[in-house]
This record gives C-alpha cells, structure tokens and sequence, in this order.
C-alpha cells in the first residue's frame, strides 16, 4: 500500500505565505518521492486556487486537499463551499469530520456523512477523522465510540462509487498536545477499525488506507510511519515547518 502524509495547515497562513511554503516543500522533497509516498498539503480555502494553479502549472507531485466541505450542494447557505466548487480546483482530498469541527461547530455525525456523500460524488477523496477523547479512553468506552463514529460515517456508501477513502485515527487528547498515542494504541485502535470496515465490506480494501494524526513530529514518526498497520500520517503543527514535514517524509523507509 502506498502511504500518504497529509499537512493540515489549519487556520494559518494567508494565500502568499502558503505558495512560499509550497514552494519550499516542493524544492526540500527529494526527486522521485512522490512517487512512493502520497504527498498532500491541506491549505485554508482562501489559498486552494492559487496553489492549485501551481500545482497545475508546474506539473508538481504534490497533491491537493482542502480542510472541510459543505453538506450542501446548492443554495442558501451563506460562507459554504460545495464539493462541486472544490472539484472545479483539482481538489484530490478533503478532510472531515476533524476534531476540531465536530468540536468547535458542533458537526454531527449525520453532517459528516452527508459530506462524506458530497465529496465521493464528486471523485473527491475523504479524508475522514475519528478518534476518542482522553474522558472515553480512560473510561474504556473508546473502541465503541470509534465504532460508532465510523458507522456513521460511512452509513449507505456504495461499493460501486467508492474508489478510495482513507480514515485517519486522531485521539483527540493527542492532536495540538504533544501527546502521541503509543504505538500499541494507535496500532490497537487501527486494527479494529480495519476489521469493522472489511466486515461491511463496501469498498474495495486494497485502496483504503487507514493512518494516524495527533502530535506527529520527526522524534515520533520513524516508529508510526514505517508500522505495518498504518498507512501514513496527517500531521498538523509540524506541516508548517517544511525542515520537519520533510523529515516526516523521509523517515518512511522505502
Ligand atoms: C491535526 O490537525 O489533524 C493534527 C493531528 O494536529 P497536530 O499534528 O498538530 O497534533
């Protein structure tokens, strides 16, 4: 399975400083990675158009993704952007369902599906977060939690329109802390969720991949990255610094 790094770059940086960092990114990667690692920046939408130009124009190996979608196709719904609009952009990816929306915009689960529906209508690949807070890990209630969690969000997807999903696992007590859930948890909580969705079987299982997030950096990432089990990371705060989303990438062992 190929593995995918996918930078959140979260509410930072106006559209000038991302193509900077893109185009640090780009010249810092060493030639030819991209061809054994999905390479994915994840701008604010105000930046999608002009690093999609670049990515375009400069045929780069960097792939597209944008941080959230609307539920909605059409309409009256003011500050919305459609799957429609992003796929006009090239966009490849789009996350859903972070932590930080279902938190901090109260996104229900039945939201996070109908965006999930939205983006594989238009051949967008969602990048769809789960994860426990620190409250259900120690309560030992997590796995039914994430088992819900992904329940929904994958509620009447089917097969046939389904060519690629990956699910990113981010306890929440991990993301923005510092904190890393340990191998065994991520590994633990991975595997689980792989074996619930191979049951249902509703997609093809060679093109799902299944990757980590929370507190992400080069002391950790050798260990997450090069699991068996995890198919790759979606890291935030150190996304920005391209010195250590580069030292991520390379500490995937080809
Ligand atoms: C995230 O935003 O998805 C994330 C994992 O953030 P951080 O790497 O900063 O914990």
């Amino acid at each position: 399975m190929k593995k995918i790094v996918i930078g959140n770059w979260k509410l930072n940086l106006d559209h000038l400083e991302a193509i900077q960092l893109l185009q640090k990114l780009n010249y810092t990667i060493e030639e030819n990675k991209e061809e054994k690692i999905d390479i994915v920046v994840s701008p604010s939408h105000t930046s999608l158009r002009s690093i999609q130009t670049i990515i375009d124009t400069d045929k780069l190996n960097i792939k597209l993704s944008a941080q959230d979608v609307s539920q909605f196709n059409e309409g009256a719904y003011t500050g919305e952007v459609s799957s429609q609009q992003l796929s006009k952009l090239n966009v490849k990816y789009c996350i859903v369902g972070h932590s930080e929306r279902r938190t901090e915009f109260v996104e229900s689960d039945e939201t996070i599906n109908k965006k999930i529906h939205n983006l594989i209508d238009k051949d967008i690949t969602p990048v769809i977060c789960f994860g426990e807070t620190l409250e259900q890990r120690n309560s030992n209630k997590y796995l039914e939690h994430i088992t819900s969690q992904i329940n929904s969000a994958v509620k009447g997807l089917r097969k046939d329109k389904v060519d690629n999903l990956v699910f990113a696992y981010e306890p929440i007590w991990a993301i923005g802390t510092g904190e890393v859930a340990s191998i065994i948890d991520a590994v633990e909580v991975i595997s689980m969720v792989k074996e619930n969705v191979s049951e249902k079987a509703f997609y093809n299982n060679e093109k799902i991949r299944f990757i980590y997030g929370g507190s992400v950096t080069p002391d950790n990432s050798e260990e997450i990255l090069n699991s068996e089990i995890i198919d790759g990371a979606l890291v935030g705060g150190a996304s920005l610094n391209v010195d250590k989303f580069v030292t991520i990438i390379n500490s995937i062992n080809l």
